[in-house]
């Protein structure tokens, strides 16, 4: 497959595909400066709620990689859709936010009025989303309010990130503490939801067969990008082993090591 005259727009995960921690993977720099050179649209996908597209764009920058802050899709971006959705049928006037100053920001486009932690029991909705400071008072608000009755809504799912020593809890593992303590299941919104997936297309990525998604979790990624209608290519460069693809369910179109492999015709 030669992979950079056969598609017009390339939709990269952050994690896993371009960087791990604060190193670039696959020599990723050079890839994204290939692709742009031949005017290929470049987006980025990330479920991680903890940070905003300037703070992406600035890590990118470190890393040698040119970026736009138009160009990322985040999972924060997609808890405002599936709010904003979930509107016309819901009574909600008020939200507590269990997450990051970005999130907040971004929760504010919906119309919502926020509730501090100590107005929290009362609120019609909670919004969890990961972020370095999470606290045990951010679950504990956050289990009550959904205990006497508030929408629960995750920005995603993932159970864990890689990190330098092994695996380290993600939004998914502190929407289980919450649902363990409340009794009730949150909804996700980032991958492998369709949201962010409608806001690329929004943004003039849409999955015709010219599109090709790059990832690194099938479960996410993949999954989501397939159920969109995107042509899919994995690397093994993050979550997901060799193996792992022969006993899952879902088939990416195209396996590669790493990015590097999109400039090599295979
Ligand atoms: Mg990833």
């Amino acid at each position: 497959m030669d992979f950079q005259n056969s598609f017009d727009h390339f939709v990269f995960d952050l994690d896993g595909v371009i960087y791990s921690g604060e190193k670039s993977i696959g020599d990723s720099p050079r890839v994204l400066e290939t692709l742009r050179k031949d005017r290929k649209g470049i987006r980025f996908v990330t479920n991680n709620p903890s940070r905003s597209p300037s703070d992406y764009a600035r890590k990118l920058r470190e890393l040698g990689i040119r970026s736009h802050e138009s160009e990322f899709v985040t999972s924060p971006m997609a808890t405002v859709s599936l709010i904003r959705e979930k509107l016309p049928s819901e009574r909600w006037k008020t939200v507590f936010v269990a997450g990051s100053d970005y999130l907040k920001k971004e929760m504010s486009r919906t119309g919502l009025v926020e509730l501090s932690v100590d107005d929290s029991h009362g609120a019609d909705l909670v919004v969890v989303g990961s972020h370095p400071g999470f606290s045990l008072e951010e679950i504990k608000a956050a289990s009550i309010a959904i205990g006497n009755g508030a929408g629960f809504i995750g920005t995603n799912g993932d159970h864990f990130y890689p990190c330098e020593h092994g695996r380290a809890p993600a939004t998914g593992a502190l929407l289980a503490s919450v649902e363990a303590a409340s009794g009730k299941k949150a909804l996700t919104a980032g991958k492998p939801e369709r949201y962010m997936f409608d806001l690329l297309g929004e943004s003039g990525v849409t999955p015709t067969g010219k599109t090709l998604l790059v990832g690194d979790s099938l479960r996410t990624d993949i999954a989501g990008g397939k159920m969109s209608g995107y042509r899919t290519a994995l690397v093994l460069s993050g979550v997901t082993k060799k193996t792992d693809i022969e006993s899952s369910s879902v088939k990416p179109d195209f396996v590669l090591e790493d990015v590097s492999f999109l400039l090599q015709s295979q």
